[in-house]
């Protein structure tokens, strides 16, 4: 039995050493998807035959890939995990509150918070919005970008021929700003206006994620 043992620590550290998350994601969701048992088993496995050292490699492992990982790795594995310790736990086996599994999955919950919800996006200051890409270097493109990065100019306006509004209100698009056209007068005039939607949509994109994460940790 002892010799089982060891053979199987020995095989445990060779692999654990070789394994990356991203192998052992791909491995356990080839035949586990989205269930996280086939971890929680390895775990427990683990503790009850004190293989503590081989543990504290997998976990730390986990811990290391996923800081870096992308986030299904987390929502697949790590919390599905995670869920299945806590339900397996008891007063005899706290399995959560075994600080070689609560440390790394502690370091992967705010690191998930970090990558996945990430910071609050802060308010505008002032009205610089981001400018048009910079491979144009015509000299409308550099006017308009002059103009969106201004601070305090909310509107402006380009009176041309229709070939240049078009160019102008193209290059435009997606970064903020509404356009519209003044037909008095000859050429026509493209006004182009700030707008937050810029803002907006990242608001509304952070506050989305976060809902989301609020689901997962429950
Ligand atoms: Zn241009």
């Amino acid at each position: 039995m002892q010799a089982l043992l060891e053979s199987f620590q020995k095989t445990l550290h060779v692999q654990f050493s070789r394994m990356s998350c991203q192998t052992l994601y791909n491995a356990i969701a080839s035949v586990d998807q989205r269930n996280g048992s086939l971890l929680a088993e390895l775990i427990l496995h683990c503790l009850s035959l004190g293989l503590e050292s081989e543990l504290e490699r997998l976990t730390g492992q986990i811990m290391i890939d996923t800081l870096e990982s992308p986030v299904n790795i987390f929502e697949d594995i790590c919390l599905p995990t995670l869920k299945l310790l806590a339900r397996k736990s008891d007063e005899k086996n706290n399995v959560v509150q075994n600080p070689i599994v609560q440390r790394p999955f502690q370091m992967v919950l705010s690191a998930f918070v970090v990558q996945f919800v990430r910071a609050e996006p802060a308010a505008p200051k002032n009205w610089s919005q981001p400018l048009v890409p910079g491979y144009c270097t015509c000299k409308d493109c550099i006017d308009m970008n002059s103009f969106l990065a201004h601070p305090s100019q909310q509107v402006s306006r380009f009176r041309m021929g229709e070939g240049r509004r078009r160019h102008l209100e193209s290059q435009a698009a997606g970064y903020g700003v509404k356009c519209n056209t003044d037909r008095s007068g000859s050429p026509h005039t493209l006004v182009i206006t700030k707008t937050r939607d810029l803002y907006k949509k990242a608001y509304l994109a952070w506050k989305t994620r976060r809902a989301d994460a609020k689901k997962t940790f429950e």
